[in-house]
């Protein structure tokens, strides 16, 4: 079970400036990374189309999960986890999230964002059927 997650400054700017940019819509994007012995690291961001026409959603491309897929093939990298943004809420998993989540060991990162800015970062990881919090380092 993954308990870490390693996600560098730049990235978690990275995250933050994209909710923003968003706002008052959600952002959404891929996580490459890798797993290994409890830690999950992230390594870049992919932001994706938001193709949910309500404001307090998401749903990401399936074209862009797939690009992202064939890309990775052959790589030491995988496809590790989600972000999305939550304007005006928690950076906590909604009910929605819940049901919206089924892989196992897959990360989700949740940017609670403002009209004044980017507030807190939440990390989880989805495994038995519920979010488990992450803590997030800046590096290994
Ligand atoms: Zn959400």
């Amino acid at each position: 079970m993954i308990d870490r997650l390693v996600l560098t400054n730049a990235l978690r700017e990275q995250i933050a400036r994209e909710a923003e940019e968003s706002f008052p819509r959600e952002c959404c994007g891929l996580v490459e990374g890798t797993l290994s012995d409890g830690t999950a690291q992230a390594v870049s961001l992919h932001p994706c189309a938001n193709l949910a026409k309500e404001p307090d959603r998401f749903e990401i491309d399936p074209r862009d999960h797939i690009r992202l897929l064939r890309q990775l093939r052959g790589s030491p990298h995988s496809l590790i986890g989600c972000y999305h943004s939550h304007p005006n809420g928690q950076a906590a998993a909604s009910a929605r999230d819940t049901l919206g989540a089924s892989e196992e060991d897959f990360l989700w990162l949740i940017q609670a964002v403002r009209c004044d800015g980017a507030g807190e970062l939440g990390a989880f990881v989805f495994g038995q059927n519920r979010f488990h919090a992450l803590c997030i380092a800046d590096r290994r």
